[in-house]
């Protein structure tokens, strides 16, 4: 049995009913081989950056699994199908986006996945949530760098 690693998740969604697929894909994760959700962000209302659409609503969880970073992607990649997650082209308004932020202290660079997630620092509706579970893992100095980042937290 491998030993468990931290993954954080980053989640968001801007077509269908975006906070319901949240919570859905919460559970799903949750209930994945060997994982469980150690830790769950508020929901975060953000401006789509690079793309168009209406506004996302955006979330970061911790999950503790036993299962690799390619199978936990893969795994990720079929919650997201489930949910009706279409790829017309790059960067379109979706029904729900599951990246892996961090998966414990790894570095990971195939052709199917980057791990730390290569644009997370750029990102405030990564990285406010990510502040908000897992303090020690973003400085106020990147916090700072994104501030400019239209995003609300939702009650
Ligand atoms: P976006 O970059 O907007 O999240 P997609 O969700 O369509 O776009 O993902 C495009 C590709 O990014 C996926 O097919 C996946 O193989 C790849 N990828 C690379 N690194 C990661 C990661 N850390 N988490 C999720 N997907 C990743
Ligand atoms: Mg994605």
């Amino acid at each position: 049995m491998r030993e468990p690693v931290t993954a954080y998740i980053g989640l968001g969604a801007n077509l269908g009913e975006p906070a319901a697929a949240l919570a859905l894909a919460v559970h799903h994760v949750g209930s994945l081989p060997g994982s469980k959700v150690t830790a769950q962000s508020s929901f975060y209302l953000t401006a789509p950056i690079n793309s168009v659409g209406p506004d996302y609503i955006n979330a970061v969880i911790a999950v503790q699994t036993t299962l690799t970073a390619p199978a936990l992607l893969v795994f990720l990649q079929g919650i997201e199908v489930a949910a009706g997650r279409q790829r017309p082209y790059r960067n379109a308004p979706r029904t729900l986006d599951l990246d892996i932020l961090l998966y414990g202290h790894a570095s990971l660079s195939s052709s199917t996945l980057s791990v730390p997630h290569p644009r997370m620092w750029q990102r405030s509706f990564v990285l406010l949530p990510l502040a908000e579970i897992a303090p020690a893992l973003v400085s106020p100095t990147q916090l700072r760098t994104v501030m400019v980042q239209s995003i609300t937290k939702l009650a």
